[in-house]
């Protein structure tokens, strides 16, 4: 006899009575840059043999299209240098405009000259470009193996193909403050938003991250001296707080996890690139949803989805500070920031 899937249609609610409407999906956990915040020189990343294929990942992740989720975004490691990545966003794509509003990707920009066109195609309009400093010599160091030049290739292409383009900013102390203003007034030049990002304790990357902690409550600060920010409350479904810069199209984004928590109003899961589902950033449980879509198909994949939300934390528990721990043994590329 059949059995009755009760849970198919059933809102993607938390136990805090959050609805879920956002869904990241990191591709992979490899990357062709080790940026020093988020990784360690030398990184074991996870066998080939426990990855879900590029299919897993399309059926859960259009499972919870089909429950609700409005907005998706890829990400990583670096989501371009999982092969035949295009064909999992030509996929997604089709349901950009019906049961999807958006569709979007985190990207270094490193291959994005040759994937830009074909993302646009697929269905992205718009795409974040990581770009912590603008001078190349800081950009090796801060990647440890980068080429600024690929990126700005990248940008370029992204923006031929008609991309919308947002910057992502970790700020650093002593390394690129000097560098958030005029990265601002670049961003109102070339018609790119800008979201400045505070450095998060999540997994071990062999340094401590207390002495280039930077507070964003102060560089806004520095910013309103420079620029006039006008408070947008357009969301766009991240926890990032939007301001609209001067007369021009640039909104300015901050993502201030330690300074000012976000997590009342979170509103996504995260999906790894092993098929898990992680319901907080900041946390360690972990539901393993390729399994249970491998022994038990759409019905065992809608339970463990209930189980993983019933139990999503309330909030995260960042602490950066002399001698705190990384918040989680994960890095940030597993999860996808
Ligand atoms: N590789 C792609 C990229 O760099 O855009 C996508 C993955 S990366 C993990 C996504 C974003 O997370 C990037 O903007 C990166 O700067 C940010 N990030 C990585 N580790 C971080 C950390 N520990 N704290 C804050 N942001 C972090
Ligand atoms: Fe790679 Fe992105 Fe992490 Fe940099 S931030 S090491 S580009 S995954």
């Amino acid at each position: 006899m059949a059995t009755t899937n009760t849970l198919a249609n059933a809102p993607l609610v938390d136990g805090h009575g959050r609805t879920i409407r956002y869904l990241r999906v990191s591709v992979t956990d490899r990357c062709d840059l080790r940026c020093r915040y988020c990784m360690a020189e030398h990184m074991t990343f996870l066998p080939r043999s426990k990855l879900a294929t590029l299919d897993e990942l399309a059926i859960i992740t259009e499972r919870f299209i089909a429950r609700g989720v409005r907005k998706v975004r890829l990400s990583g490691g670096e989501p371009l240098v999982r092969r035949d990545v295009i064909d999992l966003v030509h996929r997604l794509g089709r349901h950009v405009g019906g049961a999807l509003d958006e569709l979007t990707m985190t990207t270094n920009a490193t291959r994005l000259d040759t994937h830009a066109a074909g993302l646009a195609i697929a269905g992205i309009r718009r795409i974040n470009i990581s770009l912590d400093t603008r001078d190349p010599d800081r950009f090796r160091f801060i990647t440890r193996t980068g080429d600024l030049r690929r990126v700005m290739a990248g940008i370029a292409a992204a923006r031929a193909a008609g991309l919308a383009v947002k910057i992502n900013m970790v700020a650093l102390k002593d390394f690129n403050e000097d560098e958030i203003a005029p990265m601002l007034a670049w961003c109102i030049a070339e018609g790119h938003d800008l979201t400045l990002i505070e450095t998060m304790p999540l997994g071990d990357v062999g340094e401590d991250r207390t002495d280039r902690f930077l507070p964003l409550t102060g560089v806004q600060a520095q910013l309103n001296a420079h620029f006039r920010l006008e408070r947008d409350l357009v969301s766009t479904g991240g926890p990032a707080r939007y301001w609209r810069v001067d007369d021009s199209t640039t909104r300015i984004g901050f993502i201030s996890p330690l300074t000012a928590n976000f997590c009342d109003g979170c509103n996504r899961v995260r999906l790894t690139t092993e098929g898990k589902l992680y319901t907080c950033l900041g946390q360690d449980d972990s539901h393993d949803l390729k399994a249970a879509l491998r022994d038990g198909d759409i019905p065992a994949l809608d339970a463990a989805i209930a189980d993983a939300l019933a139990t999503k934390p309330r909030r995260h528990d960042f602490r950066i500070g002399a001698g705190a721990a990384p918040a989680t043994t994960r890095h940030m590329s597993v999860t996808g920031g």
